[in-house]
Order: C-alpha cells, then sequence, then structure tokens
C-alpha cells in the first residue's frame, strides 16, 4: 500500500489514524509539532516518540511528497526558483522571494494549469492534475527549513504559482486551514494571498470559509471582447458577472481586494484601457496592482515601458482608484509571474 502524504491529513484525520494505532491523543501534538514547528524531515528525529512506534509511523507515512530536481538563484541572489520533482514523476515549480523581514514564497496548486491565458508558460504547457493539500504544503515547508537555517522565516504565502488555485478548491482550502492553524505553520491569514483569474462560483465560498486570507483577481484587460482574447476564461466567467461577484465578495467580507493587471505593450496599456479600467473599479474597496508583462518565449509581445505604466497608473490614480506598481523579479531565471513551466526553464 503507498504510504500517506502526512501533510495530507487534518488534525482530525490524524487523530483517526493514530486511534486506529491504539496511540494516546497527545501523539496528534509531537507529530504536528514534529512535521510542521521543527520541520523533521524525518521520524528518526522525533526522539520524543518510542522507537517501534516511529518505525510504525515510517511505514504508514511519508514526510517528503517532493524532493528538489533543481534549484536556480537570480544574480542578486534575493530570487530562488525550485524544481520539485512529485512521486509520480510530475514536476512543479516554486519561487522564494527575500524581502527584509517578508520572505515570500509563491506556490503551485496544478502541475500545469488548463486556463490556458496567452501570455502565461503555464498555461501554454497544459495540465496535468492537481495537486494535493500535502503536496502544498510540503512546497512552504521546504522553504521554512531553508530560511530557518538562515536564522530567518517564511513570512507571506502567495497561491501564485502553476495552476488555478479555483480549480483545486478542496485541497487549496485544506492547505489555508494548515498554513495558518497556530499548532501548524501559524502563518497570519492577512500574510497570505490566492490568486485567481475569478472562478465566479468559489469567489463568494472563498470568503465564507477564508474571509481574512487576502484574494487578488487577474484581471488583465478591461473589456469582455481584450480579455477574452487574452484569458479564455473570460468566455465562461464574464467581465460584468466578474465584477458583480467581486463587488459582492468585498461588500459580504470587508476586505480590500486586489486586482493583478500585466501591462502589454499597445495590447491593453493604453490610456483609453486605462480609463475603461478605472470605471470599471470605481467606488470599490480595492487596490491595483500594476506590473509590466515578463517576457515568455510563447507569446512575443513585450511587456510595457516603464512610461507607460507610469502613464497608466497615473490615469488610475486621478480617478481616485489605489494602486501600486509591483517590481519584476527574477526574470532573467524565469521565476517572475507567467514564466514558470517546467522543465523548460531549467535547460
Ligand atoms: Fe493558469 Fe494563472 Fe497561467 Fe492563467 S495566468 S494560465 S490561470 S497559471
Amino acid at each position: 500500500m503507498p504510504k500517506t502524504i502526512i501533510y495530507d491529513l487534518t488534525t482530525q484525520e490524524l487523530e483517526d489514524q493514530l486511534c486506529s494505532l491504539r496511540q494516546p491523543n497527545f501523539r496528534v501534538k509531537q507529530i504536528q509539532q514534529g512535521i510542521y514547528n521543527k520541520l523533521y524531515a524525518s521520524f528518526d528525529e522525533f526522539e520524543n516518540i518510542p522507537k517501534d512506534l516511529r518505525a510504525k509511523l515510517d511505514d504508514l507515512f511519508l514526510i517528503n511528497p517532493i524532493s528538489v530536481e533543481q534549484t536556480l538563484k537570480s544574480r542578486d541572489g534575493n530570487t530562488e526558483k525550485v524544481l520539485f520533482k512529485c512521486l509520480d514523476g510530475s514536476l512543479i515549480e516554486t519561487v522564494l522571494m527575500r524581502f527584509e523581514r517578508r520572505n515570500s514564497v509563491c506556490i503551485s496548486t496544478q502541475v500545469g494549469c488548463p486556463m490556458g491565458c496567452v501570455f502565461c508558460s503555464t498555461g501554454q504547457m497544459g495540465f496535468q492534475r492537481n495537486l494535493s493539500s500535502g503536496e502544498i504544503l510540503a512546497q512552504v515547508v521546504y522553504f521554512q527549513r531553508l530560511m530557518h537555517a538562515e536564522g530567518e522565516a517564511v513570512r507571506n504565502i502567495v497561491y501564485m504559482g502553476m495552476g488555478e488555485p479555483f480549480l483545486n478548491y478542496e485541497q487549496v482550502s485544506k492547505s489555508l486551514d494548515a498554513l495558518t492553524d497556530p499548532e501548524r505553520l501559524g502563518i497570519g491569514s492577512r500574510k497570505i494571498t490566492v490568486s485567481s483569474v475569478g472562478v465566479l462560483p468559489k469567489i463568494a465560498k472563498f470568503g465564507t470559509d477564508h474571509p481574512q486570507v487576502n484574494l487578488a483577481i487577474s484581471l488583465h484587460a478591461p473589456n469582455d471582447e481584450l480579455r477574452s482574447q487574452l484569458l479564455p476564461a473570460n468566455r465562461i466567467y464574464p467581465l460584468h458577472a466578474l465584477m458583480k461577484t467581486c463587488r459582492e465578495y468585498v461588500e459580504a467580507t470587508h476586505r480590500k481586494l486586489t486586482f493583478e493587471y500585466a501591462l502589454i505593450d499597445q495590447v491593453n496599456d493604453t490610456p483609453e484601457h486605462a480609463q475603461e479600467f478605472a470605471d470599471l473599479v470605481q467606488g470599490m474597496l480595492c487596490i491595483v496592482n500594476l506590473i509590466a508583462l515578463n517576457p515568455s518565449k510563447d507569446y512575443p509581445t513585450p511587456g510595457s515601458s516603464r512610461e507607460k505604466v507610469e502613464a497608466f497608473r497615473q490615469i488610475l490614480v486621478d480617478n481616485g482608484v489605489q494602486v501600486t506598481v509591483r517590481l519584476r523579479r527574477g526574470i532573467e531565471i524565469k521565476a517572475g509571474c507567467g514564466q514558470l513551466a517546467s522543465p523548460e526553464n531549467f535547460k
């Protein structure tokens, strides 16, 4: 029988498994402390658990469901991308971004992605499968170990790697429960952002299940015609329905929503597009995150120039919209948004 990935188990599920091994309840805490706080990589490290039980646990459970295939570091050393191999041989990418006191990890939720956004390398590689919650969490644990070894910690998590999180809602939700549980990884909900192109049926549910976790919507175009060209998902969930759902989400949660907008030269970056975008989000509790599109071999049009990004930003600001401009990071190792597409990136 294949071993169970221990990070796949909820507290209740772990309790049930240990109960069937006739173990007292305090073992749950010992094991969770070991794998989530002390970040043990093997059952041998559990000195507070008798040896015969450790051997039994090792027969049943697996601590590391992903292994490092390759690592790439940016020239300045601040961005690090790891290609992980899952147990079935699937490959995924995860990115660490070092910032002073807010080291962030960008995690994947699927192997590939079925959404097919035209400018995104992941979208162009197709879809293989969903990741389990344990495979999602293992990416965080790997970098938490790395950071602890440097006397640091992972403080922010962004679900912006490979895949559309809301197409794998159940496992993503389960991973969020473990990340935010003080007894497990204990990362503050507000330090976590889930990014979606807008799978409407899941937005309200996410607002109910995880009201304190940040939500970012990848908008990238201010009208249906253009958005459907860039993001095929818009044909299923058109802009007016998406914006209505976003406004309902904000009303229900009172949380500020982020709109991601990748500026593409002469495609979605004109003053008219900026005005249309400003009208779309008028009066809404939101922040717009602008970034010039990262280069990709699958999409030849470059990102907008700095001047065009600034002009776009100014129009939004003049319309009372809150805006930040995101810096590109890790471009030379293809670790930026829309660039993840293992294993080509590591060749
Ligand atoms: Fe999938 Fe996100 Fe890429 Fe779109 S941008 S194809 S949703 S990974």
